[in-house]
Protein backbone atom coordinates (compact mmCIF):
# COMPACT_ATOMS: atom_id res chain seq x y z
CA UNK A 1 0.00 0.00 0.00
CA UNK A 2 1.21 3.41 -0.88
CA UNK A 3 2.44 5.34 2.40
CA UNK A 4 1.11 9.01 0.93
CA UNK A 5 -2.83 7.23 1.36
CA UNK A 6 -4.59 5.75 4.02
CA UNK A 7 -7.57 3.13 2.82
CA UNK A 8 -10.25 2.02 4.59
CA UNK A 9 -13.90 0.70 4.34
CA UNK A 10 -15.77 3.59 5.65
CA UNK A 11 -17.52 1.24 8.09
CA UNK A 12 -13.96 0.17 9.19
CA UNK A 13 -14.24 0.35 13.57
CA UNK A 14 -10.53 0.92 13.79
CA UNK A 15 -10.03 4.13 11.24
CA UNK A 16 -13.97 5.64 12.80
CA UNK A 17 -13.48 9.02 14.44
CA UNK A 18 -17.17 8.48 16.75
CA UNK A 19 -18.08 12.25 16.40
CA UNK A 20 -18.69 11.76 12.46
CA UNK A 21 -21.83 11.31 10.97
CA UNK A 22 -21.56 8.21 8.85
CA UNK A 23 -24.20 8.39 6.49
CA UNK A 24 -26.17 11.22 4.82
CA UNK A 25 -29.17 11.04 7.03
CA UNK A 26 -26.71 12.04 10.44
CA UNK A 27 -25.48 14.65 8.50
CA UNK A 28 -26.19 17.95 9.63
CA UNK A 29 -27.10 21.21 7.41
CA UNK A 30 -26.33 21.78 3.69
CA UNK A 31 -30.04 20.57 3.07
CA UNK A 32 -29.53 21.31 -0.34
CA UNK A 33 -26.48 20.27 -1.12
CA UNK A 34 -27.74 17.01 0.77
CA UNK A 35 -30.46 16.44 -1.36
CA UNK A 36 -28.78 16.96 -4.36
CA UNK A 37 -26.02 14.57 -3.41
CA UNK A 38 -28.89 11.96 -2.30
CA UNK A 39 -30.14 11.84 -5.60
CA UNK A 40 -26.58 12.46 -7.49
CA UNK A 41 -25.39 9.02 -5.25
CA UNK A 42 -28.75 6.79 -5.68
CA UNK A 43 -28.86 7.56 -10.02
CA UNK A 44 -24.86 6.37 -9.67
CA UNK A 45 -25.92 3.13 -7.43
CA UNK A 46 -28.63 2.44 -9.79
CA UNK A 47 -26.79 2.51 -13.01
CA UNK A 48 -23.87 0.59 -11.14
CA UNK A 49 -21.77 3.56 -12.42
CA UNK A 50 -19.18 5.85 -10.63
CA UNK A 51 -20.17 8.67 -8.96
CA UNK A 52 -18.75 11.93 -10.71
CA UNK A 53 -15.61 13.66 -9.88
CA UNK A 54 -16.85 15.98 -6.51
CA UNK A 55 -15.46 19.11 -5.78
CA UNK A 56 -16.14 19.96 -1.91
CA UNK A 57 -15.27 23.50 -0.58
CA UNK A 58 -15.52 25.03 2.00
CA UNK A 59 -14.00 26.56 5.31
CA UNK A 60 -12.05 24.12 7.67
CA UNK A 61 -13.99 22.23 10.32
CA UNK A 62 -17.24 22.45 8.38
CA UNK A 63 -17.70 18.45 6.88
CA UNK A 64 -15.19 18.13 3.75
CA UNK A 65 -13.78 14.74 5.05
CA UNK A 66 -16.98 14.01 6.81
CA UNK A 67 -18.59 14.05 3.96
CA UNK A 68 -16.01 12.26 1.58
CA UNK A 69 -16.53 9.41 3.77
CA UNK A 70 -20.16 8.90 3.55
CA UNK A 71 -20.37 9.40 -0.12
CA UNK A 72 -18.03 6.21 0.33
CA UNK A 73 -20.87 4.65 2.17
CA UNK A 74 -23.31 5.42 1.11
CA UNK A 75 -22.09 4.48 -2.56
CA UNK A 76 -21.25 0.76 -0.58
CA UNK A 77 -17.50 1.81 -2.08
CA UNK A 78 -14.20 1.81 -0.91
CA UNK A 79 -12.36 5.19 0.09
CA UNK A 80 -9.17 6.10 -0.31
CA UNK A 81 -7.79 9.42 1.56
CA UNK A 82 -5.41 11.28 1.24
CA UNK A 83 -4.29 15.00 1.34
CA UNK A 84 -2.04 17.01 -1.79
CA UNK A 85 0.90 18.15 0.00
CA UNK A 86 1.42 14.21 1.00
CA UNK A 87 2.01 13.85 -2.84
CA UNK A 88 5.70 14.97 -3.54
CA UNK A 89 6.02 13.05 -6.47
CA UNK A 90 4.38 11.37 -9.95
CA UNK A 91 5.01 8.39 -8.68
CA UNK A 92 3.38 8.81 -5.67
CA UNK A 93 -0.28 9.42 -7.43
CA UNK A 94 0.82 7.08 -9.97
CA UNK A 95 1.01 4.52 -6.91
CA UNK A 96 -2.64 5.19 -5.84
CA UNK A 97 -4.32 5.67 -8.96
CA UNK A 98 -3.30 2.31 -10.14
CA UNK A 99 -4.62 0.38 -6.52
CA UNK A 100 -7.97 2.47 -7.15
CA UNK A 101 -10.67 0.06 -7.70
CA UNK A 102 -13.81 0.22 -9.80
CA UNK A 103 -16.81 2.90 -8.43
CA UNK A 104 -14.36 3.41 -5.64
CA UNK A 105 -13.53 7.00 -3.94
CA UNK A 106 -10.69 8.68 -4.11
CA UNK A 107 -10.23 11.67 -1.80
CA UNK A 108 -7.51 14.33 -1.99
CA UNK A 109 -7.66 17.21 0.77
CA UNK A 110 -6.43 20.14 0.22
CA UNK A 111 -6.29 19.98 -3.74
CA UNK A 112 -5.13 23.33 -4.35
CA UNK A 113 -1.88 22.64 -3.22
CA UNK A 114 -1.52 19.74 -6.02
CA UNK A 115 1.41 20.41 -8.04
CA UNK A 116 1.62 21.23 -11.66
CA UNK A 117 2.79 18.13 -12.56
CA UNK A 118 0.84 15.67 -10.31
CA UNK A 119 -2.15 17.86 -11.47
CA UNK A 120 -1.88 16.83 -15.27
CA UNK A 121 -1.72 13.34 -14.61
CA UNK A 122 -5.24 14.10 -12.64
CA UNK A 123 -6.35 15.44 -15.40
CA UNK A 124 -5.97 12.30 -18.02
CA UNK A 125 -7.41 10.40 -15.12
CA UNK A 126 -10.24 11.97 -14.40
CA UNK A 127 -11.26 12.33 -17.70
CA UNK A 128 -9.79 9.29 -19.41
CA UNK A 129 -9.38 6.89 -16.95
CA UNK A 130 -5.75 6.22 -17.34
CA UNK A 131 -2.17 7.46 -16.83
CA UNK A 132 0.98 8.11 -18.86
CA UNK A 133 3.31 6.56 -17.19
CA UNK A 134 7.38 7.06 -18.95
CA UNK A 135 9.73 4.23 -18.61
CA UNK A 136 13.41 4.69 -19.29
CA UNK A 137 15.10 7.48 -19.26
CA UNK A 138 17.13 9.36 -22.79
CA UNK A 139 16.54 7.97 -26.29
CA UNK A 140 15.17 4.89 -25.28
CA UNK A 141 12.23 6.44 -22.83
CA UNK A 142 8.80 4.86 -23.58
CA UNK A 143 5.29 6.44 -22.49
CA UNK A 144 2.99 3.41 -21.52
CA UNK A 145 -0.55 4.18 -21.34
CA UNK A 146 -1.66 2.61 -17.99
CA UNK A 147 -6.04 2.16 -17.52
CA UNK A 148 -7.57 3.07 -14.70
CA UNK A 149 -10.86 1.37 -12.89
CA UNK A 150 -13.44 4.27 -13.23
CA UNK A 151 -13.38 5.61 -9.90
CA UNK A 152 -14.46 9.08 -8.20
CA UNK A 153 -12.30 11.73 -7.38
CA UNK A 154 -13.48 13.77 -4.19
CA UNK A 155 -11.36 17.05 -4.20
CA UNK A 156 -11.75 19.34 -1.01
CA UNK A 157 -10.65 22.67 -0.69
CA UNK A 158 -10.94 25.78 1.33
CA UNK A 159 -9.68 27.67 -1.27
CA UNK A 160 -11.77 27.10 -4.60
CA UNK A 161 -9.84 30.30 -6.22
CA UNK A 162 -6.38 28.50 -5.96
CA UNK A 163 -7.33 25.52 -7.99
CA UNK A 164 -6.63 25.83 -11.51
CA UNK A 165 -9.73 25.87 -14.59
CA UNK A 166 -8.51 22.76 -16.34
CA UNK A 167 -9.02 20.67 -13.01
CA UNK A 168 -12.14 22.12 -11.69
CA UNK A 169 -14.00 22.08 -14.42
CA UNK A 170 -13.59 18.37 -14.66
CA UNK A 171 -15.45 17.91 -11.17
CA UNK A 172 -19.05 17.13 -12.61
CA UNK A 173 -20.52 17.82 -8.91
CA UNK A 174 -19.79 20.70 -7.48
CA UNK A 175 -20.94 21.05 -3.21
CA UNK A 176 -20.00 24.67 -1.26
CA UNK A 177 -20.30 23.63 2.23
CA UNK A 178 -21.21 26.98 4.27
CA UNK A 179 -21.42 27.79 7.89
CA UNK A 180 -23.88 26.24 9.89
CA UNK A 181 -26.93 28.08 11.66
CA UNK A 182 -27.46 27.51 15.14
CA UNK A 183 -30.06 25.65 15.14
CA UNK A 184 -27.78 23.03 13.22
CA UNK A 185 -24.82 23.25 15.40
CA UNK A 186 -27.02 22.98 18.19
CA UNK A 187 -28.48 19.33 16.40
CA UNK A 188 -24.78 18.48 15.98
CA UNK A 189 -23.77 19.01 19.79
CA UNK A 190 -26.68 17.54 21.25
CA UNK A 191 -26.30 14.20 18.68
CA UNK A 192 -22.22 14.50 20.03
CA UNK A 193 -23.21 14.70 23.50
CA UNK A 194 -25.15 11.78 23.20
CA UNK A 195 -22.73 9.77 21.74
CA UNK A 196 -19.92 11.04 24.19
CA UNK A 197 -22.09 10.00 26.98
CA UNK A 198 -22.03 13.41 28.37
CA UNK A 199 -25.16 15.06 29.68
CA UNK A 200 -25.72 19.34 28.56
CA UNK A 201 -29.11 21.37 29.22
CA UNK A 202 -31.36 22.30 26.19
CA UNK A 203 -30.39 26.61 26.48
CA UNK A 204 -26.70 25.30 27.32
CA UNK A 205 -26.72 23.28 23.98
CA UNK A 206 -28.16 26.81 22.13
CA UNK A 207 -25.40 28.55 23.78
CA UNK A 208 -22.91 26.75 22.88
CA UNK A 209 -24.23 26.15 19.07
CA UNK A 210 -23.90 30.26 18.92
CA UNK A 211 -20.74 30.13 20.24
CA UNK A 212 -19.12 27.54 17.87
CA UNK A 213 -18.36 29.93 14.84
CA UNK A 214 -20.76 28.13 13.09
CA UNK A 215 -18.41 25.23 12.46
CA UNK A 216 -19.07 21.71 13.42
CA UNK A 217 -15.24 20.58 14.41
CA UNK A 218 -15.02 23.85 17.10
CA UNK A 219 -18.94 22.84 18.54
CA UNK A 220 -17.33 19.30 19.17
CA UNK A 221 -14.39 20.85 20.25
CA UNK A 222 -15.67 22.74 23.20
CA UNK A 223 -18.09 20.33 23.54
CA UNK A 224 -15.57 18.15 25.30
CA UNK A 225 -13.74 21.09 27.26
CA UNK A 226 -17.09 21.76 28.72
CA UNK A 227 -17.53 18.17 29.72
CA UNK A 228 -13.91 18.47 30.97
CA UNK A 229 -15.29 21.82 33.39
CA UNK A 230 -18.58 20.43 34.43
CA UNK A 231 -16.68 17.16 35.66
CA UNK A 232 -14.25 18.48 37.31
CA UNK A 233 -15.74 21.99 38.45
CA UNK A 234 -19.63 21.09 38.97
CA UNK A 235 -21.69 17.65 38.70
CA UNK A 236 -21.36 16.37 35.43
CA UNK A 237 -23.90 18.48 33.68
CA UNK A 238 -23.14 21.12 31.07
CA UNK A 239 -25.37 23.80 31.93
CA UNK A 240 -25.37 27.76 30.94
CA UNK A 241 -23.04 28.57 33.72
CA UNK A 242 -20.86 26.10 32.63
CA UNK A 243 -20.50 27.12 29.09
CA UNK A 244 -20.36 31.19 30.22
CA UNK A 245 -17.43 29.99 32.27
CA UNK A 246 -15.44 27.39 30.48
CA UNK A 247 -15.77 29.65 26.93
CA UNK A 248 -14.45 32.86 29.45
CA UNK A 249 -11.44 30.71 30.91
CA UNK A 250 -10.59 29.52 26.74
CA UNK A 251 -10.80 33.26 25.32
CA UNK A 252 -14.26 32.97 23.70
CA UNK A 253 -16.65 35.73 23.33
CA UNK A 254 -20.71 35.82 23.69
CA UNK A 255 -20.31 35.89 19.68
CA UNK A 256 -17.87 33.21 19.71
CA UNK A 257 -15.34 35.22 18.48
CA UNK A 258 -11.61 34.04 19.39
CA UNK A 259 -8.83 36.22 20.90
CA UNK A 260 -7.20 36.18 18.19
CA UNK A 261 -10.06 37.26 16.34
CA UNK A 262 -10.54 40.19 18.38
CA UNK A 263 -6.58 40.51 17.81
CA UNK A 264 -6.84 40.49 14.28
CA UNK A 265 -9.30 43.40 14.34
CA UNK A 266 -7.68 45.38 17.21
CA UNK A 267 -4.27 45.25 14.95
CA UNK A 268 -6.24 46.75 11.75
CA UNK A 269 -7.50 49.42 13.59
CA UNK A 270 -4.66 50.40 15.80
CA UNK A 271 -1.36 50.10 13.54
CA UNK A 272 -3.57 50.43 10.25
CA UNK A 273 -6.11 52.91 10.43
CA UNK A 274 -8.78 50.69 9.96
CA UNK A 275 -7.44 49.25 6.93
CA UNK A 276 -6.62 48.65 3.63
CA UNK A 277 -3.66 45.95 4.84
CA UNK A 278 -2.32 43.32 2.77
CA UNK A 279 -2.61 39.52 4.13
CA UNK A 280 1.45 38.86 4.31
CA UNK A 281 1.47 42.24 6.45
CA UNK A 282 -1.14 41.62 8.82
CA UNK A 283 0.18 37.92 9.14
CA UNK A 284 3.55 39.25 10.69
CA UNK A 285 1.55 41.90 12.96
CA UNK A 286 -0.59 39.38 14.35
CA UNK A 287 2.05 36.53 14.40
CA UNK A 288 -0.35 34.20 12.13
CA UNK A 289 0.62 32.02 9.25
CA UNK A 290 -0.85 33.65 5.84
CA UNK A 291 -3.24 30.80 5.28
CA UNK A 292 -4.12 30.12 8.74
CA UNK A 293 -5.27 33.87 8.63
CA UNK A 294 -6.87 33.85 5.29
CA UNK A 295 -8.53 29.86 5.90
CA UNK A 296 -9.70 30.11 9.36
CA UNK A 297 -9.73 33.38 10.92
CA UNK A 298 -10.83 36.27 7.86
CA UNK A 299 -13.92 33.85 6.12
CA UNK A 300 -15.97 34.01 9.80
CA UNK A 301 -15.08 38.03 10.57
CA UNK A 302 -16.09 38.31 6.78
CA UNK A 303 -19.15 36.13 6.89
CA UNK A 304 -20.05 37.77 9.98
CA UNK A 305 -19.74 41.56 8.97
CA UNK A 306 -16.53 42.92 11.15
CA UNK A 307 -14.19 42.76 8.53
CA UNK A 308 -14.38 43.50 4.31
CA UNK A 309 -11.78 41.88 1.48
CA UNK A 310 -10.90 44.84 -0.75
CA UNK A 311 -9.05 44.97 -3.79
CA UNK A 312 -6.42 47.02 -1.46
CA UNK A 313 -6.49 44.87 1.31
CA UNK A 314 -8.74 44.01 3.97
CA UNK A 315 -10.31 46.65 5.99
CA UNK A 316 -12.68 46.54 9.46
CA UNK A 317 -16.51 47.36 9.70
CA UNK A 318 -18.04 49.90 11.77
CA UNK A 319 -19.20 46.55 13.39
CA UNK A 320 -15.59 45.44 14.51
CA UNK A 321 -15.68 49.24 16.20
CA UNK A 322 -18.39 48.41 18.11
CA UNK A 323 -17.30 44.80 19.04
CA UNK A 324 -13.92 46.32 20.47
CA UNK A 325 -15.90 49.31 22.20
CA UNK A 326 -14.00 52.33 20.37
CA UNK A 327 -15.31 55.23 18.84
CA UNK A 328 -15.00 54.62 15.13
CA UNK A 329 -15.95 59.03 14.94
CA UNK A 330 -13.17 59.71 17.54
CA UNK A 331 -10.81 57.48 15.64
CA UNK A 332 -11.58 59.15 12.33
CA UNK A 333 -10.84 63.01 13.58
CA UNK A 334 -7.98 61.88 15.66
P1 LIG B 1 -10.77 20.06 7.10
O1 LIG B 1 -10.86 20.32 5.65
O2 LIG B 1 -10.16 21.15 7.91
O3 LIG B 1 -10.26 18.68 7.44
P2 LIG B 1 -13.44 19.30 7.10
O4 LIG B 1 -14.32 20.29 6.42
O5 LIG B 1 -12.96 18.12 6.34
O6 LIG B 1 -12.25 20.08 7.65
P3 LIG B 1 -14.42 17.38 8.96
O7 LIG B 1 -13.12 16.86 9.47
O8 LIG B 1 -15.17 16.56 7.99
O9 LIG B 1 -14.21 18.83 8.41
O10 LIG B 1 -15.44 17.69 10.14
C1 LIG B 1 -15.01 18.08 11.42
C2 LIG B 1 -15.82 17.38 12.49
O11 LIG B 1 -17.11 17.98 12.52
C3 LIG B 1 -16.04 15.89 12.23
O12 LIG B 1 -15.39 15.15 13.21
C4 LIG B 1 -17.53 15.66 12.36
O13 LIG B 1 -17.77 14.92 13.52
C5 LIG B 1 -18.15 17.00 12.54
N1 LIG B 1 -19.10 17.33 11.50
C6 LIG B 1 -18.81 18.00 10.36
N2 LIG B 1 -19.92 18.22 9.66
C7 LIG B 1 -20.93 17.67 10.34
C8 LIG B 1 -22.34 17.59 10.11
N3 LIG B 1 -22.90 18.14 9.04
N4 LIG B 1 -23.10 16.95 11.00
C9 LIG B 1 -22.53 16.42 12.09
N5 LIG B 1 -21.20 16.48 12.39
C10 LIG B 1 -20.41 17.10 11.52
Amino acid sequence: DSPVSVTFQASDEKNENILRPQYLEDFQGQKQLKENLSIFIKAARDRSEALDHTFLVGPPGLGKTTLAAIIANEMHSEIRMTSAPALDKPKDLAGILTNVTENSIFFIDEIHRLKPALEEMLYIAMEDFEIDWVIGQGPSARTMRIPLPKFTLVGATTKAGAVSTPLSERFGINCHLEYYDDEELKNIILRSAAILKCKIEDDAASLLAHCSRGTPRIANRLLKRLRDFADILSDGVINTNIVKHGLTKLGIDSNGLERQDRNILKTIIDFYDGGPVGADTLSISVGEAVETLEDFYEPYLIQQGYLKRTPRGRCVTAKAYELLGINIEGRKNA
